[in-house]
């Protein structure tokens, strides 16, 4: 499905305003009108749901009504959820055993919290060719050896490129996001707060030119020659800075890192040059 004109502004009235039924439902309008009459019940459903069962929902199976819209809603995501939205989506917040995957929780019809590493949110090295872009064997079977590169073919999983583009711009701009959950945590220092550092990288998994568009997010200053780190009061209050910085560097138009970034490469740069760097 291509994206039209139409469709971007409503979305880009729904990511605006996450808290709005209004843009949604107008969105879901536009959906019916064109054909995608399941994709707008979805959006209604869901969004009735939310509103007859927030803050009471030990009420949520003795009403009928309600009971009808959840098992709808389920019906509807069973058959086409992953289509709309991907594998990883789900539309009951995960139990404790599942709490280690990847999942994206999909609520009022969109998707409103992702669970993931930093790598898969803003892209990395392949992990298949560890960046190289070429690859010995294909589909576990080795090549046949020929005259002049006996063995090695083009990586299958990044098609040469050495690199994996992320799940986050991707979703961040089609999606009312409003938390990312990774695998990063800040420090904790003597004096009980919490830091985010940017350090020298050197045991990064994501591209140094994105670790520091990410720092510039979270507005990490200077402080002094440990280099650039920002302190929270709490690990929450560090998490949920992080979880805007995420969401913010994946809106930014046009990040797309074309190039992989060996780790280890990261050098500090002049707080001036990060807020460049976000602004533009
Ligand atoms: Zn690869």
């Amino acid at each position: 499905m291509t994206e039209t004109i139409t469709e971007r502004a409503l979305l880009a009235a729904i990511i605006a305003n996450p808290d709005d039924d209004q843009p949604r439902l107008a969105y879901a309008d536009w959906l019916e009108e064109n054909g995608q009459t399941e994709r707008a019940e979805f959006i209604r459903v869901q969004i009735e749901l939310a509103n007859a069962t927030s803050g009471r929902s030990h009420r949520v199976w003795s009403n009928e009504k309600t009971l009808d819209q959840a098992v709808r809603a389920a019906s509807i995501f069973t058959e086409h959820g992953e289509r709309w939205f991907g594998k990883f989506a789900t539309i009951t917040p995960p139990n404790a055993r599942e709490a280690n995957g990847q999942w994206w929780i999909v609520e009022r019809g969109f998707i409103s919290e992702i669970r993931c590493t930093e790598e898969q949110w803003v892209g990395g090295e392949c992990e298949r060719c560890e960046g190289r872009g070429q690859v010995q064997f294909h589909d576990g079977q080795p090549i046949t050896p020929r005259s002049g590169n006996p063995f090695v073919v083009q990586c299958p999983a990044c098609h040469g490129t050495g690199h994996i583009v992320g799940i986050g711009q991707r979703i961040a701009q089609t999606h009312p996001v409003e938390r990312v959950v990774t695998e990063k945590r800040p420090w904790k220092l003597m004096s009980d707060d919490w830091i985010w550092w940017l350090d020298d990288g050197s045991t990064d998994d994501i591209p140094s030119s994105v670790r520091r568009e990410l720092h510039g997010h979270i507005k990490t200053p200077r402080i002094d020659q440990f280099g650039y780190w920002k302190s929270f009061e709490s690990e929450q209050a560090a998490l949920d800075a992080y979880s805007r910085a995420a969401i913010e560097w994946a809106r930014r138009p046009q990040t797309v890192t074309a190039t992989f970034h060996y780790a280890g490469e990261l050098q500090p740069m002049p707080m001036d040059d990060i807020e460049n760097e976000t602004d533009t």
